[in-house]
């Protein structure tokens, strides 16, 4: 095998030839802007660099430092999120703005023990924060990474077991390297680009002459993991309220969690007891079941709602939420599982 040194050197030199062109990445010999990295990080988790490309431009085009973003109303920024899905991080970052441009003088910290303790933001944000933003030599080992190096050095051991293993592993290959924001991106892309999760582009990879996975013939296999443990289920209802002008009713969810703060149809509460819970929105309604239920899957479990609809007479007046046309949602932070039944009762799809 290579040395430590000499892999480095190859993939920085692939880099500097591949490195694709992204709206929050520096150009060559440019110093990168931590917002950007910041920003950008935080809206990659759990989505694709093509799905953040329009959100991160929307982003900076309407908020272009941390104070701004820091001084934007949450409902606003929650809008703007609407998509992206997993809520809880648009509300951790509208409060490390805050955090930022009030604790830190607008100013992001560089190293990863001061990056650690801002809201949303956990060990890997912060190596790569420090790492792209300041040149400080953090290793960030995101699920790309997981992947290179648990074929490089052919790990069977199984993910999520294995994830101090693939850290200590990539923390060698990345040690004393001597550019080490270039050297996190190109780790990352090479994952991304190159030793993708299948029929991974080895004779394009700058480290195919030391990979014992390629060597041995097991790439694709690799990282193996352990088999998920089923997700519980859980059931409600949710109501589709209808006026005949086609306004629907929505209303703000109360309380903390899931989807805290955003807009939604209104909804019974979420149980694991599918019996549950009873009861229609409004009394004073007369709701009929939709031919079809909405089904989601969430992190931590599956849920199937009902759909039970009505329709709201002239002169109805809902104790809660308010009518909306669906020209007007793009005004409201919906999640996608509402969008998904907003849909389906616009389109009466049944099936
Ligand atoms: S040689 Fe193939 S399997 Fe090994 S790191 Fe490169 S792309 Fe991945």
């Amino acid at each position: 095998m290579s040395s430590v040194k000499a892999l480095q050197k190859q993939l920085l030199a692939w880099f500097d030839h591949s490195r694709r062109v992204m709206p929050w990445r520096a150009v060559k010999g440019k110093t990168p802007n931590p917002y950007h990295v910041w920003l950008s990080e935080i809206m990659l988790q759990q989505t694709t660099v093509a799905a953040v490309g329009p959100y991160f431009i929307k982003f900076v085009h309407k908020w272009p430092t941390v104070q701004k973003l820091a001084a934007a109303d949450l409902d606003d920024v929650l809008a703007a999120w609407a998509g992206l899905g997993y809520y809880a991080r648009a509300r951790n970052l509208h409060k490390c703005a805050g955090s930022v441009a009030h604790d830190f003088g607008g100013q992001f910290p560089a190293a990863v023990g001061d990056l650690i303790k801002l809201p949303g933001i956990g060990p890997y944000t912060a190596a790569a924060v420090s790492s792209i933003a300041f040149n400080r030599p953090a290793v960030a080992v995101d699920g790309n990474v997981e992947r290179v190096v648990s074929r490089f050095f052919a790990i069977e051991e199984p993910l999520p077991q294995a994830k101090e293993t693939l850290r200590a592993h990539a923390a060698k290959l990345a040690e004393d390297n001597p550019r080490p924001s270039d050297f996190t991106q190109a780790f990352m892309e090479l994952g991304a680009t190159v030793c993708t999760p299948k029929k991974p582009k080895c004779v394009s990879c700058p480290w195919q002459k030391s990979c014992a996975a390629r060597k041995s013939g097991i790439a694709e296999e690799l990282p193996r993991k352990s088999k998920p443990k089923q997700k519980p289920v859980r059931y409600g209802k949710v109501f589709w309220i209808q006026k005949k002008s086609k306004e629907f009713l929505i209303e703000k969810r109360a309380g903390k969690g899931l989807y805290e703060g955003l807009y939604q149809l209104p909804t019974t509460d979420w149980t694991e007891n599918m019996k549950e819970p009873e009861g229609n929105h409004d009394a004073r309604l007369r709701f009929k079941r939709f031919g079809a239920d909405v089904r989601h899957s969430f992190t931590h479990f599956d849920l199937i709602l009902e759909i039970w609809t009505a329709e709201a007479q002239k002169g109805f007046r809902p104790r809660k939420g308010k009518f909306v046309s669906a020209g007007d949602l793009e005004n409201y932070a919906l999640p996608s599982l509402m969008h998904k039944v907003v849909k389906m009762c616009l389109e009466r799809k049944t099936a």
